[in-house]
């Protein structure tokens, strides 16, 4: 039976979010954790826009040094061929690729303003694919955007001249959250059967339904007979209302009615990492974790009134679906409050041996701590906040990389 795989897009679609943004250390630490986490792909930027060649380069050294393994590293470009080229020049390592492009009717009116055909919108994707495909990549999505104001017989046409050029999926983009459960499993049944190719699930919350969505999305494709991938953010953070989450989307895989047990990941993803995943997005992005958010909300355990305790207490599946512990929660934390010493932009050689010193991090010499003290200036101009243990640690584990991260030079 074909299965599910996880895509998150939280480096995307995460970052396109507007009044949102994360450092170059901080996506890194993402696809970090999502490797950790079991996730399989994790589309982590924009290999034609400047600003991330370094930050995308250092990335593909941690996945050939086998510290980001066995996750996928993809790229997201636009559907267009000079945009593949600009990709491979600016990084030229990069093996896999989703290539967008729009294909709903108000998008090519409302967007192209005449300008271009549905012909032209598959000409140039396929020029694009055949482009992508010359430079060796390894694998090649194609994204429809708008695919749920797409006419039927005309995504088909599309995803199948995907297909026939060598794209390897085909992402169907809910790009407004238009779609409810029961229209996105028809249309994803019915593209996977006429077309024959593995699906990508990318959906968006503005009428509330992304998970859900996501979840019938990815039933229509494997009943359709082939493999489905769900594109997902961590805590949901994407454009607008946001994309499905990714927590709540593997829990809902794993603990739902019909579900468990008959549609399955292609590899579990460890829930276990959940807690830590999504309070390090939250802390990244400056967006608190809603308090009755599924699986790492303050409230997804707390229980209160009389009969509700009474029952937890008597036996937690009275009411809960699931152990606070299968998410990662549980531990106790330290929290500070005397006196703090942090990271910043503006410290000194004596608090910062003091920080490492707290993390029993060693150096060599004081040349060594010099080194990686300065380079951890950089990362917190960048990110304006104290530096988390794991950001300090992987400096000082790999500050070459972290070196590569942390360079920008404009205008060149
Ligand atoms: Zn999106």
């Amino acid at each position: 039976m074909a299965k599910i795989y996880f895509i998150d897009v939280t480096n995307r679609d995460g970052v396109q979010t507007a009044r949102l943004g994360l450092s170059k250390l901080e996506k890194t630490m993402i696809n970090i954790y999502l490797n950790e986490m079991g996730v399989f792909q994790s589309e982590f930027g924009f290999p034609t826009t400047k600003h991330e060649s370094l930050y995308l380069q250092a990335n593909l050294e941690l996945a050939k040094m086998g510290v980001l393994k066995p996750i996928r590293l993809g790229g997201w470009i636009r559907a267009v061929a000079a945009d593949v080229e600009k990709a491979f020049k600016l990084v030229p390592t990069i093996k896999h690729l989703n290539l967008s492009i729009s294909t709903s009717d108000q998008m090519i009116r409302g967007k192209f303003l005449g300008a271009k055909s549905r012909q032209d919108v598959t000409n140039m994707m396929v020029d694009a694919v055949e482009a992508a495909r010359a430079h060796g990549t390894e694998s090649v999505g194609v994204n429809a955007e708008d695919a749920s104001r797409t006419k039927m017989d005309f995504l088909i046409r599309f995803a199948s001249a995907a297909k026939e050029h060598g794209a390897e999926r085909l992402r169907y983009c809910d790009t407004l959250g238009y779609d409810n459960p029961f229209t996105i499993y028809e249309s994803t049944k019915t593209l996977a059967e006429n077309v024959g190719i593995p699906i990508e699930i990318h959906c968006h919350g503005d009428l509330g339904m992304a998970v859900a969505n996501s979840l019938a999305g990815a039933k229509g494709v494997i009943d359709g007979g082939q493999d489905a991938y769900i594109n997902s953010t961590i805590n949901g953070i994407g454009e607008r209302a946001g994309n499905a989450d990714l927590v709540a989307t593997a829990l809902a895989i794993a603990k739902s009615k019909g579900f468990t047990g008959k549609y399955r990941l292609a590899k579990p993803v460890k829930l276990t990492k959940a807690w830590k995943i999504s309070r390090f997005a939250s802390y990244a992005f400056e967006v608190p974790i809603p308090i009755n958010q599924p699986g790492v909300g303050a409230n997804a355990f707390a229980h209160s009134s009389g009969i509700h305790a009474d029952g937890v207490l008597k036996d937690p599946e009275n009411y809960e679906l699931y152990s606070f512990d299968e998410v990662g929660r549980g531990e106790p934390e330290l929290v500070e409050t005397g006196r703090a010493i942090c990271s910043g932009e503006y410290t000194g050689i004596s608090g910062f041996k003091h920080i490492m010193g707290q993390m029993a991090v060693p150096f060599d010499d004081t040349g060594q701590a010099e080194r990686v003290l300065e380079l951890a200036r950089y990362a917190n101009v960048e990110a304006q906040k104290p530096l988390i243990e794991d950001e300090l640690l992987f400096i000082a584990k790999y500050p070459e990389i972290a070196r590569k991260l942390l360079t920008l030079t404009p205008l060149q």
